[in-house]
């Protein structure tokens, strides 16, 4: 079957990989460090996603879960964690991109006395040009959050392996197990209604943003998820960090409007964002 997810030209020889450690746990299974041995290439450190299913599920996961690599692959951009390969025979392989300084949310906790606000703008601006690359594509993720967030460099953070995440909602894990949706970060229509458009990631960059410039603390602390959309429908919104410039807040605020037609499109997010850095750095 030509159009068989297993048939690709992004398969790497499992042997041509060495794991070194295990740095986290997935959705699907453990993550590991490697290296990437070929002839020609230099070694290269790789994530490598495992995938733990097994028995008759397994090769229901192990195709959707390549049908997503495949997806990502298509993905070149500075700031989206690019895909290396799969080793797709049992236990399926998905080989990263590896970001040595990992996740974000505990980058921003260890590192807070030490980053200053240009830098952290900086970060969403990169992420807004990151989401501005795949709503040209029209292709909405979903779960923009800082969790989903990986430090490549000191100045460099990527969005991590979406696709992946998005398996979870074809396959009513999402509705399933509705403790697992983050409603926290979720637009009012997503909560209501389950939509998800790129005006709807737009609202979730918006509080990602919020997380980034509170130094990785999760939004709503203490509200009960089901208290969420409540509060947003009644005109409530996350606070403005007290270190935010206050244009970047008015922006993070029309991120927030109810109506998703009010919201501005990435495209000019970046736009904004980028003129804000600007202004920021010259005061
Ligand atoms: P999933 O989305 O499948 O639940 P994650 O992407 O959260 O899995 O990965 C789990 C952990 O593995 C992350 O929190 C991070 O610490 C680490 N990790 C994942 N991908 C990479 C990567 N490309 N580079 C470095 N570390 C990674």
């Amino acid at each position: 079957d030509m159009n068989s997810p297993r048939e690709n030209d992004y398969e790497i020889p499992r042997d041509q990989i060495e794991v070194v450690t295990t740095i986290g746990e997935g959705q699907f299974g453990d993550v590991h460090k490697g290296i990437y041995r070929t002839r020609d290439m230099a070694d290269m450190p790789v994530a490598i996603k495992t995938c733990k299913f097994h028995g008759q599920d397994a090769q229901g996961v192990a195709d959707r879960l390549l049908e997503e690599a495949h997806t990502m692959r298509q993905f070149n951009h500075a700031h989206i964690v690019k895909l290396i390969g799969v080793c797709t025979d049992h236990p399926v392989w998905i080989v990263m991109e590896f970001c040595k300084y990992g996740e974000m949310r505990s980058y921003l906790q260890t590192n807070k006395h030490s980053l200053d606000m240009t830098m952290l703008m900086t970060y969403t601006h990169q992420l807004s040009q990151a989401l501005c690359y795949l709503e040209e594509r029209n292709f909405v993720h979903r779960d923009v959050a800082a969790r989903n967030i990986l430090v490549a460099q000191p100045d460099c953070v990527k969005l991590g392996d979406f696709g992946l995440s998005r398996y979870m909602e074809n396959q009513n894990y999402y509705t399933a197990s509705k403790g697992k949706l983050p409603i926290k970060w979720m637009a009012p229509e997503s909560i209501n209604f389950r939509r998800f458009t790129t005006a709807t990631d737009v609202w979730m960059f918006a509080v990602c943003c919020w997380e980034i410039l509170m130094m990785g603390i999760k939004p709503f602390q203490g509200v009960k998820n089901k208290d969420v959309v409540g509060k947003i429908e009644a005109g409530e919104r996350l606070a403005m960090p007290s270190n935010s410039p206050p244009a970047l807040y008015h922006l993070m605020l029309s991120c927030w409007s109810y109506d998703p037609g009010q919201r501005p499109l990435f495209q000019e997010i970046q736009q904004r964002l980028s003129v804000i850095l600007e202004d920021f750095e010259q005061q």
